[in-house]
């Protein structure tokens, strides 16, 4: 029924072209969201503004075009939803689950060096969580904390990692908006995710920990956490991080080498999942097969051997 439709999204940032990961990223929700007759959702995360471009935004749905990947609606800007982000931390403020916290630069490196000597892992040590306001310093704009569970585990719960347990001790009290009154990628994305209705996350395993916080976000606001799938990264075929020479480009540098956006696809899709051991498959094919529990939890390898014999093949 209705409610339970599904919802993916592509998160990309506009910093840069969209490179073979970020297009693989896309190209599984994509398939995803048609496999479940669902919706995929493109939402540019432009509230960097500092690297943030309008040719990296041209650049990234160029891309996704070219590679024959589709949204529903038009694409929304994050940075265009701060009011919302802004909103939300106040919520959390009001309701105890995040506070404003004035610790100075120099306190913030004493924390740290403290906690090192503790051999703990720098973290933020809750001076301001249930101090009271009057004490706040003049003149200093705060920034506002979640306050995260003193112990116990936080669990995410994977597609393809299985169940992740992370310590809540090993996770601090995080900022959620800056002193400058704009939202960190943290709470943004939760917030995004959650008005958008996105019912499925899935992104590069490079956000497992990122999740974990994230949740300890839901929770506060009582809100339902969608299902993820964290993919592994593509590497090199000997195993390391993928390298410009083993592949690491943004998808217009395999236009320009001649390669045809259905062979991209194919061997993208094949990067991470499988069906069988079927080496060719048409879009429609993939989307009948598609699903998150064939997902490989191993590194995928890019190889330009096979890239070249399935570009053969088209
Ligand atoms: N904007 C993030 C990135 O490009 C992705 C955020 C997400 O998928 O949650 O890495």
């Amino acid at each position: 029924g209705l409610m339970s439709q599904v919802v993916t999204r592509f998160a990309p940032s506009p910093t840069g072209y969209l490179h073979i990961g970020g297009a693989r990223t896309a190209l599984f929700s994509w398939a995803f969201a048609k496999n479940q007759g669902g919706k995929m959702l493109l939402r540019i995360e432009d509230t960097d503004r500092e690297r943030s471009t309008e040719a990296a935004v041209t650049a990234l749905i160029d891309g996704l075009k070219w590679l024959g990947l589709d949204w529903d609606g038009e694409p929304i800007s994050q940075f265009g939803r701060a009011a919302r982000h802004a909103e939300v931390a106040r919520e959390l403020v009001a309701k105890g689950h995040a506070y404003y916290c004035y610790s100075s630069p120099a306190e913030l490196e004493q924390m740290r060096e403290e906690a090192r000597a503790a051999g703990k892992p720098p973290r933020y040590n809750g001076y301001w969580r249930d101090r009271d306001q009057s004490e706040a310093p003049a003149g200093v704009d705060p920034v506002i904390r979640i306050k995260a569970p003193l112990s116990g585990d936080i669990v995410v719960n994977d597609h393809v990692q299985g169940q992740v347990v992370f310590k809540a001790e090993n996770l601090d009290d995080f900022i959620i908006m800056r002193s400058d009154g704009t939202p960190t990628y943290m709470h943004a994305v939760v917030v995004d995710d959650h008005d958008m209705g996105v019912t499925h996350i899935i992104r590069g395993d490079d956000h497992l920990t990122n999740a974990a916080r994230q949740i300890i976000i839901y929770n506060a606001m009582d809100w339902p956490v969608p299902e993820m799938a964290h993919i592994p990264l593509i590497h090199g075929p000997d195993g390391a991080k993928l390298s410009k020479r083993h592949g690491a480009l943004g998808v217009e540098a395999y236009r320009q080498m001649g390669y045809l956006p259905e062979a991209l696809r194919n061997y993208l899709a094949r990067l991470g999942w499988s069906h069988g051991d079927d080496e060719f498959f048409s879009t429609d094919q993939m989307i009948e097969w598609f699903s998150l529990d064939a997902l490989n939890k191993g590194a995928a390898r890019f190889d330009f051997v096979k890239l070249e014999n399935i570009n053969g093949h088209y």
